[in-house]
């Protein structure tokens, strides 16, 4: 029974993240993705810290009255992975098959996608913001389950480096979901199709990889590391925070109000006349400071388990190296192409592409 349960479990979870979803009341928002036929900017209703509120709460709820163990993730998280795996790839499948080719041959299109932003009842449901939205509570629900566990079977002996990477954990899924605004500003929304990449990704791979640290310590003892092993994983994660949330807050208000200061940093930019990048505070260390931003928070998310000599902690953040260097790339090949010269002239100004002074 436990793995047909198991199985199941996350069919069950964004059923109800879904209606949670829907039903809670959200914020319509206006952003930056305009519709590829009528050409106005698509609305957004948002939601997502609610969703994530309310669905910590239910899980509290239902431990609380013993009537799903607060390590049920954990105990079924290999038939868990294989639900959700499944889940993915009917929905990609679902999502790609039945719309017309973009030309490319069908592995790409499987992979990329064929819709640029499907939306239901007029963006009251956005295919991405569900898929990430469904990816960020199930991630978050698997921190919780898999640190419970640890709590459960260590009591008094329990790792503090388990919770410290559990609360980071849950510190970036919050983020995340307050400021899904500013999301609808970057890349996956305005330049990626909804196929495999994104909707595996997100129902998948982002829910169960993430908490890959967490995964393959929890039944480990405590490593007894001194207080400021642990004070350095977190430092070195607030460190990335500020470049990657500073970053990004930075070019969103930049796009919404050009003439805004943020954190006290007047707005610099070089112009052609028609469009402007800016070239100072965060934009002016590199070109994507905001991924290296990512990887260092990775790293903090890793080295807060108190076991550095684990391969395992260590595939998050390389995987961040693994997408975000080849995304430099693509996002440089993008810009080119949009900006012309004045993207040239700015990789003059800016020289550093990802961590300043280095590369
Ligand atoms: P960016 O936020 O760096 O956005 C790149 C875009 O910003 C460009 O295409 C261009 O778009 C605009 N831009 C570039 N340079 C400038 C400039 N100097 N001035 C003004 N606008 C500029 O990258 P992403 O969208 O890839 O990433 C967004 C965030 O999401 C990052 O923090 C990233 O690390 C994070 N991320 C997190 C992941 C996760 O799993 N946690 C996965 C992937 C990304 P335009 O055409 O609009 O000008």
């Amino acid at each position: 029974m436990t793995p047909i349960l198991g199985f199941l479990t996350p069919l069950i979870i964004y059923a109800v993240i879904t209606a949670l979803h829907y039903f809670l009341p959200g914020r319509w928002i206006t952003g930056y993705v305009a519709h590829s036929e009528t050409g106005e900017l698509l609305r957004y209703r948002l939601n997502g810290r609610l969703v994530l509120i309310v669905s910590i709460v239910l899980w509290f709820a239902l431990g609380y009255l013993e009537w799903v163990p607060y390590d049920w993730l954990y105990t079924v998280r290999w038939y868990s992975l294989a639900g959700a795996f499944t889940i993915g790839l009917v929905f990609s499948l679902w999502i790609v098959l039945p719309h017309p080719s973009t030309g490319k041959p069908f592995l790409a299109d499987f992979f990329l996608g064929r819709l640029e932003n499907p939306q239901l009842q007029g963006g009251r449901i956005d295919a991405k913001m569900w898929l990430y939205l469904i990816g960020a509570v199930m991630l978050e629900l698997n921190v919780l389950a898999f640190s419970g566990h640890h709590h459960m079977t260590h009591g008094d002996a329990a790792s503090p480096g388990i919770f410290l990477s559990a609360a980071l954990l849950t510190y970036f899924v919050f983020d995340y979901l307050s400021f899904e605004r500013v999301h609808l500003y970057t890349y996956d929304i305005f330049a990626e199709r909804v196929g495999f990449k994104l909707g595996w990704g997100c129902l998948t791979f982002y829910p169960y990889f993430y908490a890959v640290a967490l995964w393959s310590t929890v039944d480990l003892p405590d490593p007894n590391i001194p207080a400021w092993g642990y004070a350095g994983a977190a430092i070195l994660f607030l460190a990335g925070w500020i470049f990657a949330r500073g970053a990004n807050m930075q070019k969103f208000f930049f796009k919404i109000q050009p003439e805004r200061p943020f954190l006290g940093i007047r707005p610099e930019s070089i112009s052609d006349g028609k469009r402007s990048l800016l070239v100072n505070g965060f934009w002016g260390l590199s070109r994507h400071v905001n991924y290296l931003g990512e990887i260092l928070m990775a790293c903090g998310i890793a080295l807060s388990t108190g076991y550095p000599g684990i391969i395992w902690p260590w595939l998050y953040p390389l995987y961040y190296v693994a997408l975000l260097f080849p995304r430099q790339f693509d996002d440089d090949k993008r810009c080119a192409a949009k900006y012309g010269a004045l993207w040239g002239e700015y990789k003059k100004r800016v020289k550093y592409k990802i961590i300043p002074f280095l590369y």
